[in-house]
């Protein structure tokens, strides 16, 4: 299946693959009053949708930063943006899924799922809060609604959309040294340890730090808040104010500008190329030998390509109010989701360079875990939206725990069963997928 085609692994385009279902036209956006809740086709993009959701009814879903994600394969997986530390991932706020399934018989037939406790096909909602694309089968509408909101008015049923006062400092590369980049990343992983328990006022604060590589000239932090949260601007100022505490570096932009939802929303991610790329999640800040790593890899001229970077997001807040079980989706202690990209090049003959730089920091960065983010007082494991065939790869995880733990901890043995249950034939797989049971 493949609806926005951005998955992050050839599964839909390996040559393996001899048909393909493709739901890219099934891309309507309403409010269906049957079950009072916003109607979404798997084909619909990002931007489009929070245009609709936003013009229609001021609402919005907590989804993808990049504006040409398809929600068909995106909200499967879970689905973060800046604002889920203020409002959940989509999956919280998934009320139904219409599936056609396959039987043992080979028939297909189509199930609709919800969440509804007394639903006998809950089982099947629940895979869909986060077991990831390709699995149980084909998802032809999402219904989506906010758990507990009892209301008529369509306007209070998702998050509703609002401008952002966003700040923007960039350092340049030529003023750091291995000692100030280290106590930047040391103190902004940290803020973010401290800042990020359920109901805390800094959960309004969205931010990401671009590691970027050398060649870039700058790395830089972006954070933002919304115009309504009073003291917003004190909050964002606190951010800067203690991320940049002892590190004795010098300013090279500092920006700040207000961006009305839908600009911000309609961000677009950059040219299309070849992309390998890996993720991991943290409930603590790296050591400074992980730090440390991350600094030579940012200053290795292997590669020379300005969109690499280590980026770190910060998650927390409200993601974290829900139990680890309560949906597929089993990050609920995390606090920055971290993505190792070496950026996107053009022509094959460049993917040795690229796939090797960025294969190796993640090995080193997590080299005493057995080169992938095994989880422990620090690491939270891999969040299968950004899937990674490499954890499944004995060369490149080398620890005892297996790829499905990584992304799935323990809901993965709930996710095989409802999957022996749905696709009892395992039509529906690629060389991330759940196993049957
Ligand atoms: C540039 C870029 C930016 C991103 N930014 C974010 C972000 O900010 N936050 C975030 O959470 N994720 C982000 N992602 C990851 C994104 O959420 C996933 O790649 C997602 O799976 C994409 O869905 P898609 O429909 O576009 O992809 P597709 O390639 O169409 O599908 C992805 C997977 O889902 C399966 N699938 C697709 N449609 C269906 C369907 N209808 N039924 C069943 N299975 C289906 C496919 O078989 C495949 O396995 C980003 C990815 C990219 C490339």
């Amino acid at each position: 299946m493949r609806s926005g085609g951005h998955c992050l692994e050839n599964f839909t385009a390996s040559s393996e693959v001899k048909e393909i279902i493709d739901l890219s036209q099934m891309s309507d956006v309403y409010f269906d009053e049957s079950r009072k809740a916003f109607s979404v086709g798997p084909g619909a993009i990002v931007a489009p949708t929070q245009n609709t959701l936003f013009k229609g009814w001021g609402v919005m879903i907590p989804s993808a930063g990049c504006s040409e994600v398809g929600l068909g394969g995106h909200i499967l997986g879970g689905g973060y943006n800046f604002y889920s530390r203020m409002h959940g991932i989509a999956v919280d706020h998934l009320y139904a899924v219409e599936v056609v399934v396959v039987g043992a018989d080979g028939t297909p037939r189509t199930v609709v799922a919800t969440r509804e406790a007394n639903d006998p096909n809950r089982g099947l909602w629940w895979a869909h809060t986060g077991g990831g694309g390709g699995n149980f089968g084909v998802v032809t509408r999402y219904w989506l609604r906010t758990p507990g909101v009892v209301s008529t008015d369509p306007g209070t049923l998702l998050p509703r959309a609002g401008n952002q006062r966003v700040r923007t400092v960039q350092w340049s590369w030529e003023s750091l040294s291995q000692q100030s980049f280290t106590t930047l990343i040391r103190n902004y992983c940290q803020w973010f340890e401290r800042n990020s328990a359920p109901g805390a006022k800094e959960t309004q604060i969205w931010a990401t730090f671009s590691g970027s590589h050398r060649s870039a000239g700058t790395i830089g932090l972006m954070a933002g808040v919304e115009d309504t949260v009073e003291g917003g601007e004190a909050l964002l100022d606190r951010l800067f104010a203690d991320v940049t505490s002892g590190a004795g570096v010098k300013v090279a932009s500092d920006t700040r500008h207000e961006l009305p939802w839908l600009d911000r929303d309609n961000w677009y991610w950059g040219p299309p190329g070849r992309q390998k790329d890996k993720t991991s999640d943290l409930r603590k800040s790296y050591t400074d030998e992980q730090i440390a790593t991350i600094y030579r890899y940012l200053n290795d001229d292997s590669i020379s390509n300005p969109g690499a970077q280590v980026n770190l997001a910060a998650l927390g807040g409200k993601i974290n109010t829900i139990r680890p079980d309560a949906t597929a989706y089993v990050h609920r202690d995390s606090v920055l989701r971290v993505y190792f990209t070496p950026g996107v090049w053009r022509t094959q003959s460049e993917d040795a360079a690229h796939v090797a730089w960025v294969r190796k920091l993640y090995r080193d960065v997590y080299s005493t875990t057995g080169g992938v983010p095994v989880p422990n007082d620090i690491n939270a494991g891999a969040y299968i939206n950004y899937p990674d065939v490499d954890l499944a790869d004995p060369a490149w995880n080398t620890s005892d725990t297996p790829w499905h733990t990584l992304y799935y901890g323990a809901n993965y043995a709930r996710l095989q069963q409802v999957k022996k249950a749905y696709d009892p034939r395992d039509v529906f797989r690629h060389a991330l997928s759940i196993r049957p049971a």
